[in-house]
């Protein structure tokens, strides 16, 4: 099991790497049973080790009180996995293409991002604008946990974005996918000659992936 701990030290170093994780922001998480190890508060994501994480239960209770503590933005995390039962992995970036589009107007309520290009809709599905709070107000984490949505990745407004995985793989490839399309929406998004995916395109690549989309 302690081979997760092993992926997500490299994976935040991947997304270190890739600029996606600007000073010492985002978080990494996984669940071990019923534990979740998550990079603790001040942690840089691209230099994560075993005793750079904080073990909590799946209520948020620490289960190390002499370890390091808990980022704030703990509660995102657990309701992620809480609303995701397959989940074994959260990925909660503030990286620059998804904080800047979580500043705009959602382009749908089911998803903040149009599927401009298939891979939003190949790897992620419905990507929600979870309304803006104060980062650690519990309001925010009670919002994911209560949506009646289903999804498995969602833009914080005016934040960034968060994303559970079925493996840290899946949440890795999430979280660099909206940050694709949130890229790919500032760049093209609200010109008079941007052609989306047609209604049946999108519906093919639906039912041939299989991620969530739209209300139902
Ligand atoms: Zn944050």
């Amino acid at each position: 099991m302690s081979d997760l701990v092993d992926e997500l030290i490299e994976a935040g170093r991947l997304l270190a790497e890739m600029g996606l994780s600007p000073g010492s922001s985002g978080n990494v998480s996984v669940r071990l049973g019923n534990e979740i190890w998550m990079s603790a508060s001040g942690t840089t994501l691209g230099a994560l080790n075993r005793t750079a994480f904080a073990r909590v239960s799946v209520d948020g209770e620490p289960l190390d009180p002499q370890g390091p503590k808990a980022t704030k933005e703990a509660p995102l995390h657990l309701a992620m996995y809480e609303r995701d039962p397959a989940a074994t992995c959260v990925v909660h970036l503030h990286s620059p293409n998804a904080v800047a589009a979580s500043c705009l107007a959602p382009w749908r309520a089911h998803s903040a991002l149009e599927p401009i290009t298939p891979y939003l809709l190949m790897r992620v599905g419905n990507v929600p604008l979870v309304p803006y709070a104060a980062p650690g107000d519990p309001t925010q984490a009670a919002a994911v946990r209560t949506s009646a949505l289903e999804f498995h990745g969602a833009l914080l407004q005016n934040h960034g974005s968060i994303v559970s995985g079925s493996t840290v793989a899946q949440a890795v490839d999430r979280a660099i996918e909206i940050e694709e399309a949130a890229r790919t929406r500032l760049l093209v998004g609200g010109r008079e000659d941007l052609r989306p995916l047609t209604d049946d395109e999108v519906q093919e690549l639906v039912d041939r992936y299989g991620q969530p989309w739209g209300d139902g």
